[in-house]
């Protein structure tokens, strides 16, 4: 391992500049800049993998890089195989459902490792994805991503979520083969109600098979503008009722967005009560509802903030990338979060603060994945084109670079302008 130093760089509780010591893949020291310490030297197109070069990373912002709380690697990248026209949930569904019987082990690993690739050179170092088993899939796309988990583990820790995105109560296969997966190494169970005829059954047969591989739950949940009928009751009764306080999350949950402020602050007191935590996608949740409408068309995606504010866990994800549910993407979540502070209208450092949360230190600990800059932990840092967080989801920053357990990822140096004389 060698021994380096990123100099001049900004760390969110430091007033100035710092020096971190990178020795082992551990940060060894942060010694704040004193006087006029800045270098002069700059090697910041070479990795420093092999010798000691040292980074400068002239007064840019310093973060532990972002993690992705909810994504679905295996149904990425499949707009050459859909026709999208309409942007609703029914066509995302009916048109991905025709892709996947069409899925092979090596098609999944290969769009999966391009996402991977994405999400790396964007500044994320860890991330949880879905991925579905059921008669159309069996277990390809399983053994896809986790040969894909396996060979980005250098650079990004995957979480893999095995999940029943088309129904489960009637499909004694998708449950056979749920169980199967999760004896193969998935990570944690993801259910979808509203995709189920018996959205009830469908949230507590997810629980037994939860409970039965002592693993966490995460739903897709209320995914549609309809502020009655909401699916949290339910979640919450069945996670107070088993004991899973703080292992359920839940994506999406548009119909929050559509309720008046005293209902959303009714449903936020009971994900309180049972430690649920709530994970945004704005770039789905703005791509598909709505779009019936001819005017005033609504957002969907629910302002996450006040919901941290009362103490619940929140994250901001991507979801999905270049599919039916998503024409767009770059898993980039920087450019989630600007996104999603936009359609919040959030507009003081403080709220803007919250959210780079949401796409840092809550995601990394709903994913039970580390975070923290401080002596003694991994060198896992990412650098990015801007003075502090709020300024990097103002201006959506690029991530310049990106180190793992001390070993530099990938390499995305700032943009040159050519002055003429
Ligand atoms: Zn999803």
């Amino acid at each position: 391992m060698t021994d380096f130093t990123i100099k001049n760089a900004m760390l969110r509780a430091y007033q100035y500049p710092v020096n971190i010591r990178i020795k082992d893949g551990l940060i060894a020291s942060i010694d704040v800049v004193k006087g006029d310490g800045a270098t002069d030297k700059v090697e910041i197109s070479k990795p420093n993998n092999d010798e000691a070069i040292d980074y400068d990373a002239k007064g840019n912002f310093v973060c532990s890089g972002f993690f992705e709380s909810h994504i679905h690697l295996d149904k990425a990248c499949i707009l050459d195989r859909c026709s999208v026209e309409k942007g609703t949930l029914d066509e995302a569904v009916e048109q991905t459902g025709k892709a996947k019987e069409n899925f092979t082990t090596q098609d999944v690993f290969e769009r999966a490792s391009k996402v991977l690739e994405m999400a790396i050179k964007k500044g994320t170092v860890g991330l949880r994805t879905f991925v579905e088993t059921d008669e159309k899939t069996e277990m390809r796309a399983f053994d896809a991503i986790k040969k894909a988990r396996d060979k980005y583990a250098f650079a990004i820790d995957v979480e893999i979520c095995v999940f029943a995105q088309s129904g489960l109560t009637t499909k004694p296969k998708t449950l056979k083969l749920l169980k199967q997966a999760l004896e193969q190494g998935a990570d944690l169970i993801g259910g979808c109600p509203y995709k189920d005829d018996n959205p009830d059954e469908h949230i507590e047969l997810i629980f037994d098979i939860a409970q039965e591989y002592d693993v966490d739950v995460d739903f897709h949940l209320d995914f549609d503008l309809d502020p009655k009928d909401s699916s949290i009751p339910k979640v919450v009764e069945e996670t107070i009722k088993r004991g899973y306080q703080g292992r359920v999350s839940i994506g999406h949950v548009t119909k929050l967005a559509a309720m008046d402020k005293m209902k959303r602050g009714e449903m936020a007191g009971l994900l309180k009560q049972a430690d649920i935590a709530l994970i945004v996608l704005p770039a789905t949740d703005i791509y598909i509802n709505g779009s019936d409408y001819e005017a005033l068309i609504p957002r969907g995606t629910v302002n996450a903030n006040p919901f941290a504010e009362l103490g619940v866990k929140t994250m901001i994800s991507s979801n999905n990338i270049l599919n039916a549910f998503t024409p767009f993407g770059d898993a980039s979540l920087i450019r989630m979060a600007n996104m999603y502070a936009n359609i919040a209208q959030l507009s003081t450092d403080d709220e803007i603060a919250d959210a780079f949360d949401m796409i840092t230190q809550n995601a990394a600990k709903l994913l039970s994945m580390q975070s923290q800059i401080v002596v003694g932990a991994p060198a896992t840092l990412v650098i990015l084109e801007a003075k502090d967080e709020v300024e990097a989801i103002r201006t959506n920053a690029q991530a310049l670079a990106g180190f793992k357990n001390g070993k530099q990822t990938f390499n995305n140096a700032a943009a040159e302008i050519y002055f003429l004389e």
